[in-house]
């Protein structure tokens, strides 16, 4: 089988971005893929965290996996944290990586640019632990939404670098990107896309959030000043809209062609009403079963020991692999 990994931050809640972008798609591969699946901790202190906070939402986390439908038995499940051949291999690939890559990142442009005052090494070099993360398991495939493109593209040139220099060491792996859902955007700024750590948090979703607050932040989501109030889909005339029918279609299965002849002779307030409806329909089921297994810290223990144990196994082989290709002794 193919082999997939994919991760989330614990930088906050999980939107619907996260979950449109990534979790369905990882849901949706389980079966015919062998899946490694993570909450990258190490990732997120790259941007101040709260310790308790962060704690806490390492366990939403991974309860909201297993709530959206991430099978233990079929994926393994683990926190970035557990296996520390992680931060090892990002190291030696940090030797392997120039700063002129990484002055190009768009991601690091943009979250500099929003955290002005703690611009540290590690926010610098998140794509080449990124690149870590994947090349470790000698993935074929990395789900992903859009923003992680130009990541996955350095992932790979690291990738082939090493293989030029050491021989065939690490697997060259390919981005999985949805065609539609990949970049859901912020619903009060939809030229910018959708994020859990935003400071407006009427600009996101949470997957855990109160069907009424749910259904109050969509009713007051930005749409545009078209006096005849057309709908209809075109992300550059009209962003906000056409977020809106992006999230009526993947919450109800129809397509844009199929929903949007609906909408005619209808205001903004009805496709709005529509959204929320299938939006809080979606994560209803999801925050049932969120409720159960969040409360059951047995369960989610055994989940991460037995899910950072497989994946220790796995990441040992690669790392002994590239620790041998550049030279290192083997401890005797
Ligand atoms: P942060 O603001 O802390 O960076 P985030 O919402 O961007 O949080 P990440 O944990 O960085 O979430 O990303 C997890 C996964 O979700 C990645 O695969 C990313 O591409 C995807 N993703 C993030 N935002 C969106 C979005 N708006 N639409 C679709 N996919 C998204
Ligand atoms: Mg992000």
């Amino acid at each position: 089988k193919p082999i997939v990994l994919s991760g989330c931050q614990p930088s906050g809640q999980l939107t619907l971005g996260n979950y449109m972008g990534a979790l369905k798609q990882w849901v949706s591969m389980q079966d015919d893929h062998d899946c490694l699946y993570m909450l990258v901790d190490l990732h997120a202190i790259t941007v101040r965290q709260d310790p308790k906070q962060l704690f806490e939402a390492c366990l939403d986390g991974l309860a909201l996996y297993l709530a959206c439908g991430i099978d233990p038995e079929k994926s393994t499940l683990f926190v970035q944290s557990h296996v520390p051949q992680h931060a090892q291999l990002s190291w030696v690939l940090n030797c392997y990586t120039q700063m002129g890559e990484l002055n190009r990142m768009t991601q690091f442009k943009d979250k500099s640019a929003k955290n002005e005052n703690n611009i540290n090494v590690g926010l610098y070099g998140y794509p080449v632990l990124m690149a870590a993360d994947i090349l470790m398991y000698q993935a074929d495939k990395v789900p992903v939404g859009d923003d992680q493109k130009q990541h996955l593209e350095l992932t790979r040139d690291i990738a082939n670098r090493m293989n030029n220099l050491y021989g065939d060491i690490l697997r060259v792996p390919e981005p999985h990107i949805p065609e539609f859902g990949a970049r859901i955007m912020s619903l009060q700024e939809p030229e910018k896309k959708m994020s859990k750590s935003d400071v407006n948090p009427n600009n996101f979703i949470g997957l855990l959030e109160d069907p009424k607050k749910i259904t109050k932040k969509i009713k007051r989501a930005v749409t545009d000043s078209d006096e005849k109030a057309n709908i209809y889909f075109n992300p550059q005339e009209k962003p906000g809209v056409s977020n809106l029918l992006t999230l009526l279609s993947l919450s109800t299965g129809k397509s844009i062609d199929e929903l949007v002849p609906a909408y005619e002779d209808k205001m903004y307030g009805h496709l709005k009403g529509d959204v929320a409806e299938a939006v809080v329909g979606l994560l209803e089921p999801i925050q049932q079963r969120y409720a159960d297994i969040r409360t059951n810290r047995d369960y989610l223990n055994d989940v991460m020991r037995n899910g950072a144990e497989k994946a220790s196994a796995r990441a040992e082989e690669t790392l002994k692999k590239v620790y041998e290709a550049v030279g290192f002794i083997p401890k005797p």
